[in-house]
């Protein structure tokens, strides 16, 4: 759509300015959200057949509507997984768009593949798989762990005797909901070992060890996590790379928010046996500093991947054609047409260089090892457990769930926090605590001390 004229062109001047001004910002106001019905009233008709006019729409959005909206990036936004992508990168993110390209084949979008691709090398890198692996970005973690579990169940199938049997795959409960979700669309039976805890190559075994004989000879695939969402832990990477290679079994890995921190000396070691494995997920777009959306996956044997994901079809042989001289990502992960999602993120390293990076994500660590002091020193609160990466639990002594939802309601409708409850499993069942997640450098002592008080 050529809509170039005059208004265009004053929009553009509105929106880079916008653009600017809001990564300029680094405490934005931290929005919530209204009724759809509260903003109906506020904003109108939007979609009329006419057209309401790009000014109007504009001015919409930044007086009413993105205030109905969290800022991942908020300094104090410390709850869930939150976000801090470089300047670089979201403003790459913009040229990404406006140069309109398609990221499936090499055939069509072979420049923007291949930077996409020198910073896969360096996530590959990262994690020490040997010579040969490769992967490709997808649009977050739960794609990327359909992507590699598809991968695993049609490896597993190429077996004939497998080939109409329902597969098995073990996890824990510390696993992301997404791997469940996943293994719904793929129809596979999952088996989970009761810790929320760091799981071993032992628990694994045991888990397995119990399985009826039925159920041991579905079974093609174990999912660690390298780094639980909720707490930070790293399973037993190397113990269950073991049972693995024993047992030939498939040996993904779900270190959506937890790769990251592959990059960081202090932890690494943690991560050891992450080079044994055949598959990992990595969000860039959670702890590398990407804006939304990013993920990746990463494979052992990228060919096993292709064996899965190749699509064909009468339309496509040109692409494959010329696709043979290059890397077409489509042959990778479960999506076609795609954005070159990664371009943004391997602008902001080529500015940066990879040192920043470390340093950034080193900084998530230190502010939860911080965090974890202040509240050792702090009268009112306790940790339920060490800091782990850039995870925080803790109680504040005497409170009940009711308390923690009133407290977090109340601070992000002052605007000072979002900071909110989680639940921790005990030997008496779920205890409600609160939870810091740090992504932001930019995050200081002050914010937490600050947010640490309010539970006074
Ligand atoms: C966030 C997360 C996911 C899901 O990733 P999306 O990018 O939200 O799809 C999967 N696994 C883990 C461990 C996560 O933290």
């Amino acid at each position: 759509m050529h809509d170039i004229d005059i208004d265009m062109v004053d929009m553009t001047m509105d929106v880079m300015k916008y653009a600017i001004n809001r990564i300029t910002t680094t405490s934005p106001e931290l929005g919530k959200p209204k009724k759809a019905e509260e903003l109906k009233a506020l904003v109108g008709e939007t979609v009329t057949p006419e057209g309401i006019g790009g000014e109007k729409a504009f001015n919409l959005f930044k007086d009413v509507l993105v205030k109905a909206t969290v800022p991942i990036d908020h300094p104090r936004h410390l709850a869930f997984v939150p976000a801090a992508p470089t300047r670089a990168a979201i403003m790459f993110d913009l040229v990404t768009s406006a140069s309109s390209i398609h990221g499936a084949y090499w055939m069509e979008g072979a420049g923007g593949i291949y930077c996409e691709n020198e910073a896969m090398k360096w996530l590959v890198s990262l994690t020490g798989l040997p010579e040969g692996a490769f992967g490709v970005f997808t649009s977050g973690g739960t794609a990327a762990n359909l992507s590699a579990m598809v991968t695993a169940r049609e490896t597993w199938r190429a077996n004939p005797k497998n080939q109409n049997k329902k597969g098995v795959l073990v996890t824990s409960i510390g696993a992301h909901s997404s791997i469940k979700a996943m293994a719904k669309v793929i129809d596979a039976e999952v088996v989970l070992v009761e810790t929320e805890d760091r799981m071993s190559g032992t628990d694994l075994k045991m888990a397995i060890s119990t399985m009826d004989a039925d159920k041991r000879q579905r079974l093609f695939a174990v999912v660690a996590t390298g780094g639980t969402t909720n707490a930070g832990i790293v399973d037993d990477l190397d113990g269950i790379a073991q049972v693995c290679e024993t047992e030939n079994l498939w040996f993904h890995i779900d270190g959506a928010y937890g790769g990251g921190a592959l990059a960081a000396d202090s932890v690494r070691h943690l991560f050891k046996g992450v080079e044994r494995c055949d598959s990992i997920t990595i969000d860039p777009h959670k702890w590398l500093f990407s804006p939304y959306d990013c993920g990746a996956v990463i494979y052992k044997e990228p060919e096993l991947a292709k064996k899965a994901h190749a699509q064909e079809g009468s339309y496509l042989e040109i692409f494959k054609d010329e696709g043979a001289h290059g890397f077409n990502p489509s042959d990778y992960q479960i999506q076609l047409t795609r954005r070159v999602r990664g371009l943004p993120l391997w602008f902001s390293l080529a500015m940066h260089g990879t040192d920043r990076y470390k340093w950034a994500v080193e900084q998530g660590i230190a502010l939860a090892q911080l965090a974890g002091k202040l509240i050792t020193e702090h009268p009112d609160v306790e940790l339920v457990r060490e800091p782990s990466l850039s995870c925080v639990l803790f109680r504040r002594k005497g409170w009940g769930a009711d308390d923690y939802r009133n407290w977090t309601y109340k601070n992000h409708g002052e605007g000072l926090a979002l900071v909110t409850p989680t639940k921790w499993k005990t030997q008496d069942g779920f205890e409600t605590v609160s939870r810091f997640c740090f992504i932001n450098p930019d995050t200081t002592q002050a914010d937490i001390e600050v947010i640490l008080n309010s539970m006074g």
